[in-house]
């Protein structure tokens, strides 16, 4: 094997005959050394590294605490379970995200309540947010769609005057920069997520982040099969105590070869974000103008790390037609995707609640017209302009269909 960066692989970009991936990891021999290091180390799970790990990424996100669990949803799980979030509450959240922002309500046995998003941030509408709190609502749990971190500030205000929690899903978020506040600081927790097409990845893992000391252990304690807090033990008690389960706890732990890689990115963490912005102002400088598609809104006071590159076709186009676009690029080996389908039309979601296509109009005009493009950090100027004239191709195709 080659010791050198592994930085041209298949499929990214170098051979024009080769496909340009929708998204893909930046991994280079400092996260492959700092594997084999714990793999030598005898120490694969709840080692050093670890604990490493949480205060990388907690001071990434302007938090003094992290919990390092085996993906995001779990990390949502805990987050919500150690609120005392459970059934017959309420939770306000979006119905433009990625599935298991509202999945994890449903775990604990809570009502996820949506409510319509702002059509420029495609966040929740803080108006709505507002309106939409009732007496059984427990929490928001608002997410940084697409990573764009608007309104953020705006949840916060309102959960505070309202004596309810902030959990934000800063899953698609991990570096960016709001008004002056980091991502995952704005909620009394918040949860990441890094899966291999996220700002950092560690193959599956995620970190729930907070600056509570004690909700920090009791995420401690229900990651590791519920075993008692720092708090819970008395001296002379903690090595017995060591096979006790103070409460019903799960097996959400991340092991140590994976923090040997969320470590390795952490440190690489500025030069990849660097990346990750050099890449969007291609995209953004190459489709300006381009007729028939919105791009990506970023309001001033943003500093975005990018979690992906979206463009919205613009209002006339159908699902149909946006699903056709996609389809024209990927015959073009060029990834592409609908990011993201509406939750409430999910059919889990159809057969527990019975929502119907028109409750949340916006949501669902959005959703049908957004295409994500291939993004990662690997793409070269030549990708983006190869991606720019072929979906502009797809969209002359589109337009003398109509006749
Ligand atoms: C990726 C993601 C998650 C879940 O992450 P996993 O690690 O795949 O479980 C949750 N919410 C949002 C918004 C995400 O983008």
């Amino acid at each position: 094997m080659p010791r050198s960066d592994h930085r041209s692989r298949p499929g990214q970009g170098s051979d024009p005959n080769q496909e340009i991936s929708l998204s893909g990891p930046d991994i280079t021999d400092q996260e492959i050394d700092a594997v084999v290091e714990v793999m030598r180390s005898g120490r694969l799970s709840m080692g050093p590294t670890q604990e490493v790990f949480e205060g990388l990424v907690a001071e990434a996100a302007g938090c003094d605490h992290g919990v390092a669990v085996n993906s995001g949803t779990s990390g949502l799980h805990l987050a919500l379970l150690a609120l005392g979030i459970g059934p017959g509450d309420e939770v306000i959240t979006t119905p433009f995200s990625f599935v298991a922002s509202a999945n994890a309500i449903l775990y604990v046995g809570a009502t996820p309540k949506f409510v319509d998003i702002c059509p420029r941030s495609l966040n929740m509408d803080p108006d709505r947010v507002e309106a939409a709190i009732g007496p059984r609502t427990k929490a928001i749990l608002a997410v940084e769609a697409l990573g764009n971190p608007t309104h953020m500030d705006r949840y916060a205000a309102i959960a505070a005057k309202h004596e309810i929690h902030l959990i934000e899903d800063c899953c698609e978020a991990l570096g960016t920069e709001y008004k002056g506040r980091k991502c995952g600081s704005f909620g009394r927790v918040g949860v990441f997520g890094f899966y291999p097409n996220k700002q950092i990845t560690t193959g599956e893992g995620g970190m729930i982040v907070t600056d509570d000391a004690r909700l920090a252990d009791l995420c401690r304690s229900l990651r590791n099969q519920g075993r008692p807090m720092p708090s819970e033990l008395s001296d002379s008690a903690s090595l017995g105590m060591w096979l006790s389960h103070e409460r019903l706890g799960y097996n959400y732990r991340l092991s140590d070869i994976a923090c040997a890689i969320g470590v390795a990115q952490m440190r690489r963490f500025e030069d990849i974000m660097e990346a990750r912005r050099s890449v969007a102002v291609e995209y953004l400088d190459r489709l300006m103008g381009m007729p028939g598609i919105i791009l990506p809104t970023i309001e001033s006071g943003t500093s975005m790390s990018w979690f992906v590159f979206t463009v919205r076709l613009e209002r006339g186009y159908t699902a149909e037609e946006r699903d056709r676009v996609i389809q024209g690029l990927r015959n073009h080996d060029i990834g592409a995707a609908a990011y993201f389908p509406c939750i409430h039309l999910m059919p889990e979601y159809i057969r527990r609640f019975g929502y119907e296509p028109g409750t949340f109009p916006i949501a669902e005009s959005v959703s049908d017209r957004t295409i994500a493009l291939p993004f990662h950090n690997r793409i070269t100027p030549r990708d983006i302009d190869l991606v720019a004239q072929t979906l502009s191709l797809m969209l002359t195709r589109e337009n003398l269909a109509r006749g």
